[in-house]
């Protein structure tokens, strides 16, 4: 699905240098390129206040933690996502209320979250998915109405903007992940929260170092959660490039637009609302598996994200057996996940669709 050794090889000669000067430097626990990463992606995300962590979901879980939320307290949130966004509330022993999604966005659909808001809710997690901005001013002003935090789960979405202005900026948090497939990845596991205020920056930060702000005090029962300093390091080059990165999904995704036409198969939505960073680029279609055994038997890649929607997992048992998500639902019987990384040549992306299109044919 992605190709991280071409795009290792082409920054090989400045990751390695990064690496090994993190290294010879020896400050392996909140080191200086830490620090230097959340200055860069704050002035990259334009946001005042960038909290580095260990994972994408340890950035959710301190995120609603340094919220308060808890037992008792309701968050809503999207069916159609990574089982990470439904932990983190989980995590924190509040409750995740699925609502369903836009047919042709994926990403949550106002209305129902607008119908699903009770005296209990205290948060909306909106997921970026795929890579496409959710409704995030309809979203706002939902939030603003019923005083809910609205948090977006980013993880996807790094360098979307709606209006010009990054995700992450325009809920109370923004939570990153810098696993190695996402648009900005590291070399292992990372992530990293966005917030406005100063207040929120404090609690953050000390919930990922043991609840300390002064080594050996401790004013909250916190957790281990700190990015590893040889992942800032090499993030810190990536990062340089993210730009160049999404501008070349686009162009894949785009090309991919072009060579499926006229198949029956539905590509990706562009809303418009604002600019879709394709971390996937996902099609609908009646024939998933014919296209995906066929190309594989071509040694072509595809993937299914995601193949049960949350409400569908075993991981909740049979809590919202009752609940019926008719979109959701549907659209995870039908996506297919095709290749997408920014080296992706036109040849490649040519040869990809011309299979989607004989396996239609076969
Ligand atoms: C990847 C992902 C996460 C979790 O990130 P990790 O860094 O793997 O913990 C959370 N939410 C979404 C939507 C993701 O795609």
């Amino acid at each position: 699905m992605v190709d991280l050794r071409t795009q290792y090889h082409s920054l090989k000669a400045d990751i390695d240098k990064a690496v090994l000067d993190a290294l010879d430097a020896t400050q392996f626990i909140l080191g200086p390129n830490v620090k230097q990463l959340e200055e860069e992606v704050s002035q990259s995300l334009a946001v005042p206040h960038v909290i580095s962590c260990a994972s994408g979901t340890d950035a959710l879980h301190l995120a609603l933690a340094a919220l308060g939320i808890g037992p008792g307290d309701e968050v809503i949130t999207t069916p159609f996502t990574f089982i990470a966004t439904a932990e983190a509330i989980a995590y924190v022993g509040a409750t995740p209320v699925f609502v369903d999604i836009d047919a042709r966005t994926f990403n949550l659909d106002l209305a129902q979250v607008r119908s699903a808001i009770t005296p209990k809710t205290k948060a909306v997690i909106a997921v970026h998915l795929f890579g496409q901005p959710a409704d995030v001013h309809g979203l706002m002003e939902a939030c603003c109405k019923d005083n809910l935090y609205l948090i977006e789960d980013c993880a996807q979405s790094f360098g979307a903007t709606v209006g010009g202005k990054p995700t992450g900026g325009f809920g109370v948090m923004g939570c990153f992940s810098f696993f190695p497939s996402k648009n900005l990845g590291g070399y292992g596991d990372g992530g990293a929260v966005t917030t406005l205020t100063e207040a929120h920056k404090q609690e953050l930060l000390a919930l990922r170092n043991h609840g300390s702000h002064v080594r050996y005090y401790h004013d909250v029962i916190g957790y281990n959660s700190r990015l590893d300093e040889l992942q800032a390091a090499i993030l810190r080059v990536k990062l340089q490039h993210i730009e160049r990165f999404n501008t070349e999904r686009r162009r894949v995704a785009h090309r991919y637009n072009e060579k499926l036409a006229g198949l029956p198969v539905t590509t990706p939505f562009e809303d418009g609302l604002g600019r879709h960073v394709f971390h996937q680029y996902t099609i609908l279609t009646d024939h998933r598996e014919k296209i995906s055994s066929f190309l594989g038997e071509k040694k072509i890649a595809s993937a299914v994200y995601y193949p049960v929607p949350l409400h569908r997992q075993k991981a909740f048992g049979d809590r919202f057996a009752g609940l019926s998500l008719p979109v959701a639902e549907s659209v995870s019987q039908r996506c297919l996940s095709l290749p997408i990384y920014p080296e992706m040549t036109n040849d490649q992306v040519d040869e990809v669709a011309a299979a989607v299109r004989d396996a239609l044919r076969s």
